[in-house]
């Protein structure tokens, strides 16, 4: 099994990136914003309640993500591995993870993280927010309060990574296929 997460701020380009990934590679993507904008979409309970921080720019508690995160791994019992887009986002997801990963008798063979100037991101996201009709990319204050939560919260998860020497940092600037490029470098190493 191959189980690889895939790490950046917001808008750094992991959603667009994993798509293309998947294939390659024949994994199972996993992205929590996209299954919370599923819930939210079908005005289910989690919904309702991942909603309410998501549209303030913060992250939802991490005893609910966990959970759901759970859930969507054990519906995929044939895969071959998983990449995680949007997940861990804090070292208690982080932890959670790997004891998921362990009861499963597998690990995470590695973090590999787009790297891109936060300016370059405001940027990407309210381009994206025109086009996306996404709630938290169409207002600017929604986006700085992401970035910021970012900083708070989850880029700490580098020196976790890095400790157990599976922190893999890639250039996330230039065209979709140059970053492909170089993230089928380092997934070839995994
Ligand atoms: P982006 O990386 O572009 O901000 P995502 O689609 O990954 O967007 O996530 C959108 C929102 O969903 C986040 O701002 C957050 O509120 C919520 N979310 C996604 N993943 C997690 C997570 N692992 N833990 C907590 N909240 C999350």
């Amino acid at each position: 099994m191959k189980n690889i997460v895939l790490f950046g701020p917001p808008g750094a380009g992991k959603g667009t990136q994993a798509e293309i990934l998947k294939e390659k590679y024949q994994l199972v993507h996993i992205s929590t914003g996209d299954v919370f904008r599923y819930n939210i979409k079908n005005a289910t309970e989690l919904g309702n309640l991942a909603k309410s921080y998501m549209d303030k720019g913060h992250l939802v508690p991490d005893e609910v993500t966990i959970n759901m995160l759970k859930a969507e791994v054990e519906k995929r019992p044939e895969a071959n591995g998983f990449i995680f887009d949007g997940f861990p986002r804090t070292e208690a997801q982080a932890e959670a993870l790997s004891d998921l990963m362990e009861e499963k008798g597998t690990q995470i063979n590695g973090m590999v993280a787009l790297e891109v100037a936060d300016e370059i991101l405001v940027g990407r996201l309210l381009e994206r927010g025109k086009l996306s009709g996404r709630a938290d990319d169409a207002n600017e204050a929604v986006i700085r309060e992401r970035i910021a939560e970012y900083y708070r919260k989850t880029d700490i998860l580098k020196s976790y990574y890095q400790k157990q020497d599976h922190y893999h940092g890639v250039d996330g600037v230039g065209s979709i296929e140059e970053i492909t490029q170089r993230l089928c470098e380092v997934f070839d190493r995994l």
